[in-house]
């Protein structure tokens, strides 16, 4: 494709995309699509010979868009958001013309560069403290990995690494039973066993209680274990519980323990001056995450990745083979070693662009609203007679459930609410996510998407009081 040919392609997809995003409102949000009707469309074997980019764009739009979930529509209230924006969609396009490949400092300057200084613009928007040092990494998830990788190394004194886990003892790691299944996964990957993960209760409003995590520290002491970290969420996923982190975090100090908190999605909250309550205890954290490519307009993916101390993540993961030396190790940052894999996109440009383009002002009052709409739909869904919250609100999501004529808590009533979820989200103009609350099925309404308003909110409780009326006919 030459120079020439790009540009006349690239024109008429940002065409498509502007008027995508200008109609996005006019699809159904969560693909109607049976299982292996988009592969039928595909051929089972690749074509020999090059084809005409317009025949290629043209399959594009009549197989592939059907089959998308569309998580930039305005009334997509599923899982929490993956929003993008339209900086960030720029950004993206020039990440992928440049399609630099950013592990060590030499081998972009500017990337590395600038990620060093927009995780620390982040870290300030969020009030985040100042010996926090910033990494973007590929996913909460990894983060998440890095983190426990790095508490395992310290309680080993980096022996883990150098003769494996057999001539450890068993090594506990500690969390809420409302946290995100990311620690659990990563537990498995990093040799410890799903069995040592100390799953702690939590009170009622689904905070992990210190009281019981302290126990059972000191239970597993007792027991000759070796605790190397709590996981503590800021938001999880379920019903966006906030665990305290204060009390957590001396439990930690006392113990010498490992303190790394998932905000995955909560913590773009904290650009708001009224959400930082729940940082109260943060500087006990020796790593926290959350996600831009969740609540701030930046595409997925990337995740923001706070540190206490660069060099033992550094030196967990440290490999050096002769072929990544370089003349300025030492005095740059090669952020070859800041993650699991070698290889980083550019990702800083978007999130540069979106800071820029909003301004921290501008992003406040999108995520600001966000949580105003939700505390409004709150109040619709409490004073509905057939309808019950079943959590307290967190932020902007809402956890409820159908119960007409008060009917007695059940199987019955799960059915219901799973037969209600279901047809919802058949239906198209709305996008919701089933949970179990207190082990009892319920509806996660979750507000965040970029370009949610009011209406959006208002047509989607329209939807579900409508379906849930026809439900019983
Ligand atoms: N932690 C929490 C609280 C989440 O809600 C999620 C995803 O929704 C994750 C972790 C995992 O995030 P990621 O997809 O970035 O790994």
């Amino acid at each position: 494709m030459s120079p020439e040919e790009f540009r006349r392609h690239a024109h008429s997809f940002v065409d498509w995309m502007a008027d995508y995003m200008e109609s996005v409102e006019q699809y159904p949000v969560r693909a109607q699509t049976a299982p292996g009707e988009v592969a039928a469309t595909l051929p089972d074997a690749p074509p020999e010979d090059g084809e005409a980019m317009e025949r290629i764009f043209e399959d594009f739009k009549a197989d592939v868009v059907p089959g998308i979930t569309h998580w930039q529509h305005p009334r997509f209230f599923a899982y929490f958001p993956a929003n993008s924006s339209p900086p960030s969609v720029l950004a993206e396009m020039l990440t992928a013309t440049l399609g630099a490949q950013c592990m060590l400092w030499q081998t972009s300057p500017a990337a590395t560069e600038m990620e060093t200084r927009v995780l620390d613009w982040l870290r300030q928007m969020t009030g985040l403290p100042g010996g926090l040092t910033g990494v973007i990494q590929d996913s909460a998830s990894g983060a998440i990995l890095c983190a426990l990788l790095t508490a395992r190394e310290r309680a080993t004194d980096w022996q883990a690494n150098e003769k494996g886990l057999a001539t450890q003892p068993l090594l506990t790691v500690y969390t809420s039973n409302q946290t995100h299944s990311a620690t659990e996964k990563n537990v498995k990957i990093i040799g410890l066993g799903r069995e040592n993960l100390r799953s702690i209760d939590v009170d009622e409003n689904f905070s992990l209680r210190p009281d019981l995590l302290e126990a059972q520290i000191e239970a597993d002491i007792a027991a000759g274990c070796v605790p190397i970290c709590v996981v503590a969420s800021i938001g999880a996923t379920g019903v966006g519980a906030i665990d305290p982190l204060r009390a957590i975090g001396e439990i930690c100090e006392r113990h010498g323990i490992f303190l790394h908190v998932d905000a995955a999605w909560a913590g773009t909250a904290w650009i708001l001056p009224e959400q930082r309550w729940m940082l109260d205890g943060i500087e006990y954290a020796d790593s926290l995450v959350f996600n831009p490519h969740k609540w701030m307009l930046t595409n997925f993916d990337c995740s923001a990745h706070f540190v206490k101390d660069p060099d033992a993540l550094v030196r967990t993961l440290s490999i050096l083979p002769e072929f990544l030396k370089s003349r300025e190790q030492g005095q740059v940052i090669d952020y070859r070693d800041w993650s699991v894999p070698l290889g980083r996109r550019f990702r800083a440009l978007k999130l540069w662009m979106v800071i820029r383009s909003y301004g921290a002002s501008g992003l406040r009052e999108i995520v600001r609203r966000h949580i105003e709409l939700a505390a409004e739909l709150e109040g619709w869904i409490s004073t509905e007679p057939d309808f019950e919250i079943v959590a307290p609100r967190s932020l902007a999501l809402i956890n409820f459930r159908y119960r007409p004529d008060r009917m007695a808590e059940g199987e019955e009533l799960d059915r219901l609410n799973a037969t209600l979820l279901q047809r919802i989200n058949d239906d198209g103009r709305i996008y919701l996510t089933q949970n179990r609350v207190r082990g009892r099925a319920a509806i996660r309404f979750s507000i965040g998407q970029t370009n949610t308003e009011r209406r959006h909110v208002a047509e989607g409780w329209d939807v579900v009081k409508e379906i849930a009326r026809n439900l019983r006919c």
